[in-house]
């Protein structure tokens, strides 16, 4: 791998310059799958914020397996991802389906996510390449370390050093129980292979609330530079991903409950 030098990403955000990768505090991306309104997303972003996330996540456009499933709301969600990071300070990182979009997306977002669907759409890995804003780069769900590896390196082969590695689970044979199998294998593997900063998303990876925290401690143990997890205001309602969101109460304890591990702030 020719372009993997960078060992932190800086992002910056209302509230200030955020650093995540190796020797910094472990940053926590927090929201919902899909922003809906403008009361559930300025909630969630202030709930987070409190708890101690730096990020705000939200889809405004969404990559659904069936097409007949909420789509997102497009600009209007990212208006209201504006509204939710004034009032919060959080930076915003919203996925980035398609080359279109990538201007009006570019307005909005702090750090632009490329969703494991898109992992080796590689027009799409050029366009953010292009581009000065961060880049979240998730793991496709059959994706081997090398070929994401690979689709990091068309984004640094196109100017953008500030590639951050998001493992969000892959598929096996047993899918009865969680709905991926979340690869912390990828820990100390990537940190032989890499200096990018690591995140580790327990939420898309195993898909159930409950099996969260257990997976965001071992991510922590394990050495993960950074995690994302879904928090909704009333996940039994969710548009999206509601099986696996938190809510912000339950957010809350769990980042409390990370604490121990003395690397997050
Ligand atoms: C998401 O972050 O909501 C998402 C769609 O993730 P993934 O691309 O990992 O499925
Ligand atoms: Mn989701």
């Amino acid at each position: 791998y020719r372009h993997g030098q960078a060992s932190e990403v800086v992002v910056s955000t209302p509230n200030g310059d955020v650093a995540i990768g190796r020797d910094n505090p472990i940053a926590i991306v927090a929201g919902p799958c899909s922003v809906e309104n403008e009361e559930m997303i300025v909630e969630t972003a202030m709930r987070v914020k409190a708890a101690g996330a730096k990020f705000l996540r939200g889809g405004a456009y969404k990559p659904r397996t069936s097409p007949y499933a909420f789509q997102g709301h497009g600009e209007s969600a990212l208006e209201l991802l504006a509204a939710a990071r004034n009032a919060s300070g959080l930076g915003i990182i919203t996925e980035v389906m398609d080359t279109a979009d990538m201007e009006v997306i570019g307005e909005y977002a702090d750090v632009l996510q490329i969703g494991a669907r898109n992992m080796q759409n590689f027009s799409l890995l050029k366009k953010v390449g292009n581009q000065s804003k961060p880049v979240l780069l998730k793991r496709g769900m059959s994706a081997t370390i090398d070929e994401w590896l690979m689709a990091a390196e068309y984004i640094l082969a196109a100017g953008n050093p500030n590639v951050i590695l998001c493992e969000r689970g892959i598929r096996t044979f047993d899918r009865a129980y969680a709905r991926n199998v979340l690869d912390l294998s990828v820990l100390p593997v990537l940190k032989t292979l890499t200096h990018l900063p690591i995140m580790i998303d327990p939420s898309h990876g195993t898909g159930k609330s409950e099996y969260v925290p257990a997976m965001a401690k071992a991510a922590i143990a394990a050495g993960t530079d950074s995690l994302m997890i879904e928090v909704h205001p009333n996940p039994a309602k969710a548009l999206s991903d509601g099986p696996q969101s938190l809510t912000p109460d339950a957010f809350d304890a769990l980042v409390k409950e990370l604490s121990v591990f003395g690397k997050t702030v």
